[in-house]
């Protein structure tokens, strides 16, 4: 084995919605994602014993067993039933607990290298299977590109592509536990029984980027979360007003936040946006839709 080199590519999620709240806790989601050209890099390197270690060139990203690009690599071993030893580097630049899925996106990343240097031995509804045990976006993350996912965000569809533009994705240092923020829509739709919310559709949303409609896309983004999580996240919603107010055609949180990305088509007005955003003091880094993993 010589040194592989693969990028796991970050997430947005352009409409976020739940429909429902199963009885063992898990919400059902309806959500459109999309593949950005931010991304970790992944370096994996032979090692003489079948051991896996891991390095990561930002200090709070567990560098244990618990790292998702481990684990995925000891999925991947044991779905194979082979396993070579490893050195795994993660060169980070993903926002953390973000809302991007950057754990998820180091772990497919594992899994599509591990899959070549195996000679494909796993089709792609395999390997998407092996992510799924990992995480609901891994799947997502595994195939990469434009997708309508339901089920926990598992369950696959790809669609029409997002229209080509620059966007603008930014974080400040808040960060959100996912298990919180949805405790905080259970509380706010009471528990989505159907009482107090009903779901929106993302037909409209799909219906634009099908037209390769940049402003129709920016003006029909959706996220449940945003509002609740804006109301707690003062950055963030400051992040998005920004954005809004130099120019960018639509402003949105993406996931479960706090990460917050800009949709525009001049890429003089991201450029501005980010500089202001970096006076800010917050992360801020320009990115274009990628249509599948390379
Ligand atoms: P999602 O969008 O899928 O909800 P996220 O972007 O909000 O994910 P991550 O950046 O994936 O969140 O990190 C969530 C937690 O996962 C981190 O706080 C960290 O402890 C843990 N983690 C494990 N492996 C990794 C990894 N390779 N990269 C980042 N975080 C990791």
């Amino acid at each position: 084995m010589t040194q592989i080199k693969e990028r796991g590519y970050a997430k947005i999620n352009l409409h976020l919605d739940i429909t429902a709240k199963h009885s063992d806790g898990y919400h059902a989601v309806q959500t459109v994602m999309q593949t950005v050209s931010l991304c970790d890099e992944i370096t994996l390197s032979p090692r003489e014993d079948e051991r896996i270690s891991i390095s990561c060139n930002r200090g709070d990203v567990p560098c244990d067993e618990s790292n998702l690009a481990v684990r995925a690599a000891n999925r991947y071993f044991e779905t194979v039933g082979e396993r070579v030893g490893l050195d795994i580097h993660i060169e980070k630049q993903i926002p953390m607990a973000a809302g991007m899925a950057g754990g998820s996106a180091d772990a497919a990343a594992v899994l599509r290298a591990l899959n070549h240097l195996f000679g494909d031995r796993l089709d792609e509804a395999a390997l998407c299977a092996v992510g799924a045990r990992l995480g609901a976006d891994v799947p997502f993350c595994v195939m990469g590109g434009t997708a309508y996912a339901e089920g926990i965000g598992e369950r696959l569809t790809p669609c029409a592509p997002m229209p080509d533009c620059h966007i603008l994705v930014a974080c400040g240092g808040e960060g959100v536990s996912t298990p919180w923020a949805f405790g905080l829509l259970d509380t706010r739709f009471s528990n989505f029984d159907g009482s107090s919310y009903t779901p929106r559709g993302a037909e409209c949303l799909l219906g634009a980027m099908k037209n390769g409609d940049v402003s129709g896309m920016a003006a029909r983004l959706y996220n449940v979360f945003e509002e609740p999580i804006l109301a707690e996240r003062p950055v963030a919603a400051k992040i998005r007003e920004e954005m809004l107010g130099r120019g960018a055609l639509g402003a949105m949180m993406s996931g479960s936040g706090p990460s917050v990305f800009g949709i525009f088509l001049d890429e003089g007005d991201a450029q501005k946006a980010k500089a202001s955003l970096l006076e800010m003091g917050v992360f801020a880094e320009i990115c274009r839709p990628v249509s599948q993993n390379a």
